[in-house]
């Protein structure tokens, strides 16, 4: 049976990005080596890193403005800690967006460091909306923002302009729908949502920004370093940069970030009405911030629907749909990779248990 996976990362990658994974684990470049067993420093594998590294900013529409990609290990959990070590100054101030779980931990690694500003925060509301009335103040060394709440479904729509430099994590919705991406300063992602799988993050940064902290930083967290090592500084997750370069081959292939957000508004678009026009069901985040990724929602009465509910859809082989652990309910998330039939398919299986329980 075809599975329909929902699951909020790692999650459903294209079909081709897993052949293609799968004939290199073989036989990568008709090398007779696996990619699992390649040096990191084998020109093959330098290729990969270098064509990675250029189509991640060709996608986002970078190349050319002073910006530099890498790919890096500890996961956007990582990029937490190396972002106020490259950019909050010994004595300086960070101010931060409270959106959700993921930024609040952000937040806890900054203040680590120094003093950190939290300026505005939905947290009294479960995260349900994404803060509009703050303003960034002009004093801070850089202004640290949420893009895709991965557990609450918000996304953040406009992002406000400012003086300071703008840094975002974008882990959940990076190549999803078009940005001026040239109004951020530094964006982050964890690969395992639109770009590839688990073990690698992608980190472009503006570098002009970078060594003004006159903080002493490790190597392995300096930027200045990997960047000066060609994503290379330590040996780099190979097989996991393989599998992203293969999936932004894949989206290039599609017509890129707009031809895929058109598709993704398609299928955010069939699940938000059928959540607000099935009666059985309801939304949890505030409509004009809903995520086009995760789709957060609950049943109206869960102790009578739930053990219904749950057996339609694991009978139609959809997979992943369960809330976060920390929240409950239903999530489903619509990454590049997911196709709209299996958007349908729940749709489906919504109206089904409306249809059972007239
Ligand atoms: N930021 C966001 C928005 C996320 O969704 C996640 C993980 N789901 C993280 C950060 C943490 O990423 P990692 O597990 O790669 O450290």
């Amino acid at each position: 049976m075809k599975i329909h996976n929902f699951s909020a990362g790692p999650c459903i990658l294209p079909q081709e990005v897993f052949t293609k994974t799968a004939e290199a684990v073989l036989n990568f470049n008709n090398s007779g080596l696996s990619i699992l067993e390649i040096s990191h420093r084998s020109k093959d594998f330098v290729a990969v890193m270098e064509e990675a590294r250029d189509l991640a900013l060709e996608l986002l529409n970078l190349k050319g403005k002073g910006y530099q990609a890498l790919f890096l290990q500890g996961g956007a959990s990582m990029e937490f800690l190396r972002i106020p070590y490259n950019f909050l100054k010994q004595n300086g101030k960070a101010a931060y967006l409270d959106t959700g779980t993921w930024a609040n931990n952000a937040i806890k690694e900054a203040k680590a460091f120094g003093e950190t500003l939290v300026i505005a925060s939905s947290k009294e509301a479960n995260y349900s909306f994404i803060p509009k009335d703050y303003s960034i103040p002009t004093d801070v060394d850089y202004f640290h923002c949420t893009s895709n709440n991965t557990i609450y479904g918000t996304q953040i729509k406009e992002f406000k302009s400012s003086s300071v430099p703008l840094i975002c994590d974008m882990s959940s919705d990076i190549f999803s729908r078009t940005l001026d991406f040239s109004k951020f300063d530094v964006i982050y992602a964890g690969a395992q949502k639109n770009m590839g799988p688990a073990g690698v993050t992608l980190v472009v940064i503006k570098e002009e920004l970078l060594g003004k902290t006159n903080r002493a930083i490790p190597n392995i967290l300096n930027y200045q370093v990997h960047i000066a090592k060609e994503s290379m500084y330590n040996t780099p997750a190979v097989s996991a940069i393989y599998t992203s370069l293969l999936t932004l081959q894949w989206l290039k292939k599609l017509g890129g970030v707009q031809a895929i957000e058109s598709k993704n508004q398609a299928k955010a678009d069939l699940l938000y009405q059928e959540i607000d026009r099935n009666p059985l069901f309801k939304g949890t985040a505030a409509v004009e911030d809903r995520s086009n990724m995760n789709a957060t929602f609950l049943l109206q009465n869960d102790a009578a629907h739930k053990e219904q509910f749950d057996a339609l859809w694991k009978a139609a082989g959809i997979s992943g749909i369960n809330g976060h652990r920390s929240v409950g309910g239903y999530r489903a998330s619509m990454y590049n990779a997911l196709p709209i039939e299996s958007v349908q398919v729940l749709v489906d299986v919504m109206k089904e248990l409306e249809k059972k329980l007239k």
